[in-house]
């Protein structure tokens, strides 16, 4: 493989292929494209089992014959079966093909539960050498980076003293946060900027810059491109409360606040912010499917920001909330990307930060979706990498598995998550 930048390290393959890897025959059975049976079988057909890691990510490489060979995720062994006993399994939609050539393009896997296996199987009764590596990050495994902890915090309910109110439509936000918490604290230059109206032509859309006196980098940061995810955005704006406010006790706020230039779109979905909170836009659009296209206003405002700044802007991050209980920790960035490790460490932090509080159950589920977004360009994320070349990061705090929705507790880990992202987004060279 040829090595494009310092990140496909992470993908060079260890041959770790051997004969005692193979199970004993182990025969798919495909039912459709999402389900079937794995039973073992007397069949010559090859097959592996391999135990993947919580956390890690692993690359399969199928040096030819790829259509041949296929990858399925079980939750328990399938070498432990019986005769005759069969095993459902799901293929998975967390391996995902990385660019390149078909015949040389790996395939990369990440788990969602602890204890899954991978089943690598083909139907046809020859020997197919394939690669198995893994992408050296394990859930767990710490660094020496400084973290930022945002301590105890108010909740966003909008009581007397609630440090805001998660009900405020977006013109709310920019005036109770941007203009009378953000402004003042900057020490540098703050520019509120006219992006234009969501596509119903009513409300207005501004994202805010904030430029120091001298930076070295330029991160692009938005949030509420989908409108009920409020806890994503309030995350955001308190955490560059912090930031700007920050009395140097933590270096790296002081770091990012004197150093980096930040382009906030604080709400994308606007029109959502004013009639109930709604995942769409006035024409019932999810925003982060249009990006290709660019159908809307919204969308098209966002693109036309980042088209400026295209050539300085280092990453762009987009601030989710994680409303469902699907996945405890979700993280999403392309593998390919330069920023890749620094996401994964920083989803290792965040773990340890989790663990560390030690709460009522230990985060068990992760998904960072790695790959080359080949398929996601509806997606802010997806459609900037694959089309501008620019690193990006969903990050999506959960708002309601570690804390009560809008509470102090939420709020805090928001901050917290959100701008240790920030801060090593920020700080890494990548
Ligand atoms: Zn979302």
């Amino acid at each position: 493989m040829k090595l494009k930048n310092k990140n496909d390290a992470l993908f060079e393959e260890k041959n770790i292929y051997s004969e005692d890897m193979y199970a004993k025959g182990i025969y798919p059975a495909v039912q459709g494209d999402t389900h079937g049976y794995v039973a073992r079988d007397d069949s010559e057909r090859m097959s592996a089992v391999f135990k993947a890691k919580h956390g890690n990510v692993y690359v399969l490489r199928f040096p030819e014959k790829l259509g041949a060979l296929r990858v399925a995720a079980v939750k328990t062994d399938p070498r432990d079966l019986s005769e005759g006993e069969t095993l459902s399994y799901e293929v998975s939609n967390r391996l995902r093909f990385c660019e390149g050539a078909v015949d040389q393009s790996p395939m990369l896997y990440t788990p969602n539960c602890c204890d899954e296996y991978l089943v690598v199987y083909t139907g046809e009764k020859l020997k197919i050498p394939f690669y198995i590596g893994e992408a050296p990050v394990i859930l767990g495994h710490d660094t020496d980076d400084e973290w930022f902890y945002a301590g105890p915090q108010q909740d966003i309910m909008g009581n007397a003293d609630s440090w805001a109110d998660f009900r405020w439509n977006a013109g709310e936000v920019y005036e109770n946060i941007y203009e009378k918490k953000l402004r003042p604290l900057y020490p540098g230059k703050t520019e509120s900027v006219f992006i234009g109206k969501e596509d119903s032509g009513k409300y207005d859309m501004r994202a805010y810059i904030f430029t120091p006196e001298k930076y070295e980098k330029t991160l692009f940061l938005t949030g509420g491109v989908h409108g009920e995810e409020i806890d994503g955005y309030m995350g955001l704006a308190r955490f560059l409360e912090l930031c700007f406010g920050s009395d140097g006790s933590n270096r790296s706020l002081a770091r990012v606040r004197d150093g980096v230039r930040l382009i906030v779109v604080p709400i994308v979905n606007v029109w959502s912010s004013y009639n109930g909170h709604v995942r769409t836009n006035s024409k019932g659009v999810n925003l982060n499917r249009d990006f290709e296209k660019h159908t809307q206003a919204e969308t098209i405002n966002v693109l036309w920001l980042l088209e400026q700044y295209k050539n300085e802007v280092a990453a762009l991050i987009d601030f989710h909330t994680s409303i469902a209980l699907k996945n405890d920790l979700y993280y999403q960035f392309s593998i390919q990307a330069p920023n890749s490790a620094v996401c994964r460490r920083t989803c290792n932090h965040i773990y340890e930060a989790l663990r560390a509080r030690k709460m009522d159950f230990s985060p068990t589920r992760l998904e960072y979706v790695p790959g080359a977004y080949e398929k996601a360009d509806g997606f802010l994320q997806g459609w900037v990498w694959n089309h501008y070349k620019i690193p990006t990061l969903v990050c999506e705090h959960h708002d309601i598995r570690w804390a009560p929705r809008h509470s102090a507790i939420g709020h805090e880990l928001a901050a917290e998550f959100y701008g240790n992202f920030i801060i090593q987004t920020a700080l890494s060279d990548f």
